[in-house]
């Protein structure tokens, strides 16, 4: 393979100078996403820098070798301050010229200055600090279920690892190169053109990213309830049927919880309709964290709340209601600074049957609330058994006793 080194040098500059620009325009079009802003405005920069090392011979060596690769550095620092904005961290300016200011100062060291390839391998060596500190970046954000996170920690990974490719080439014997002179050698051209390739993956993975960002949201944004950020009616009835769904296959007694807040109305009329949204957080809050990880709990609407509790034995889920319940109570007796002595009234329904019907099961929840509403509020009721388990199951389930009715 020949590769002109000059060839090379225009594609580059002309390949970052690309991507920059289309990316400043994708963030254009959805500014949501800050961190493509930032990840444009990197490949810009490099293009900038790579123009600098083309001007060597013709420009001063402060401008082709200093500038250039301190630019250099600052668009490798700005493409991982986009990775830490992406993920929400804070922007850090002394992460962002810090490359560029150590590189400034190692080459005023004598022994620096004397040696062209030892300034090649620290620049090298920040290059990889820099691209493997933003797959690092990446890797910590790795909760948020983006597939595209992945491939970018790999080719991150990869593009660092492609710069340590340089040390064993300032090792390499003058006979295994071109010229003798490392800037010459067939290998860095070979290198350089890798790390043109990858750069476009790179930036082509980011932007999937950014996409796939972009869409979770919308998605989330379709599935959750604004105000207190648990499942929607839509979302939990959806989530209901594929547990449904799963139960056929795999059957296991599940209850089913209607959670109504007493008197709401009352609540909003003396303190306002803020406090009332305040209590309706506070009891999602509390709900989602007296239930177990794996349970489902979505607000039907207004004051009005549903919980699904799969494979879990009556007892179980009596006391999983009553610690809703409680739990609500000593949250919302006092919200900011006014005494609001909220309560719910919890209507529970179980099935242990083959099948498990979620709008049978919702009902029956709905008739035991009414009861506990009647009964005084502020308590669980369970839906008697007469319904509870229909006559289409006759096949009683493994392991699990039937209640008498
Ligand atoms: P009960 O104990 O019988 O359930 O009485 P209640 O007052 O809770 O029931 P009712 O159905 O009469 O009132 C429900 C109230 O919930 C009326 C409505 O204004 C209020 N509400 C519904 N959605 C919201 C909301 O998003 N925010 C606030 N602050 N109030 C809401
Ligand atoms: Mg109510
Ligand atoms: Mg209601």
């Amino acid at each position: 393979m020949t590769l002109d080194v000059n060839t090379l040098f225009v594609v580059t500059i002309y390949i970052e100078a690309i991507l920059g620009l289309l990316m400043l325009f994708a963030w254009v079009q959805d500014t949501a996403i800050t961190a493509v802003a930032w990840w444009g405005f990197a490949h810009l920069l490099r293009a900038v820098s790579i123009m600098l090392f083309g001007m060597y011979g013709a420009a001063p060596q402060l401008v082709t070798i200093d500038l250039a690769n301190a630019l250099l550095f600052t668009s490798f620092a700005t493409t991982w301050t986009g990775a830490r904005v992406f993920d929400g961290r804070p922007v850090e300016p002394v992460y962002l010229v810090g490359g560029a200011v150590i590189w400034l100062l190692i080459c005023r060291l004598p022994v620096i200055i004397d040696f062209a390839e030892l300034r090649a391998l620290a620049a090298a060596a920040i290059i990889t600090a820099y691209a493997w500190l933003t797959a690092f970046e990446f890797w910590r954000g790795r909760s948020e279920p983006l597939l595209s996170r992945w491939p970018a920690i790999f080719m991150l990974f990869a593009y660092g690892a492609l710069f340590l490719l340089r040390l064993p080439l300032a090792a390499m014997p003058p006979w295994a190169r071109i010229a003798g002179d490392l800037s010459r050698s067939v290998w860095l051209t070979a290198i350089s053109f890798q790390a043109v390739l990858l750069t476009i993956s790179v930036a082509f993975i980011l932007l999937a990213m950014a996409k796939g960002r972009t869409e979770l949201r919308h998605r989330t944004a379709a599935m959750m309830d604004p105000l207190t950020g648990i499942a929607n009616r839509r979302s939990f009835l959806h989530e209901a049927g594929l547990l449904a769904k799963r139960h056929s296959v795999d059957p296991r007694p599940t209850a089913v919880l209607l959670i109504d807040l007493d008197h709401f109305k009352s609540i909003n009329d003396r303190f306002g309709h803020a406090v009332g949204d305040r209590v309706l957080e506070i009891f999602a809050a509390s709900a989602r964290a007296a239930l177990r990880p794996g349970d489902l709990i979505g607000r039907l609407g207004g004051e009005e709340f549903a919980a699904v509790l799969a494979d879990v034995s009556r007892d179980k889920a009596l006391v999983a209601a009553e610690r809703i319940r409680q739990s609500f109570a000593e949250a919302a007796q006092c919200v900011d600074d006014r005494p609001i002595g909220a309560t719910v009234s919890i209507g529970l329904a179980y099935c242990e049957s083959r099948s498990l019907d979620v709008a049978d099961l919702l009902a029956e929840a709905d008739q035991a609330l009414y009861h506990a509403k009647e009964r005084g509020r502020n308590r669980v009721e369970v839906a008697t058994l007469s319904r509870a388990i229909p006559h289409r199951d006759p096949v009683p389930v493994a392991g699990i006793a039937r209640p008498a009715a």
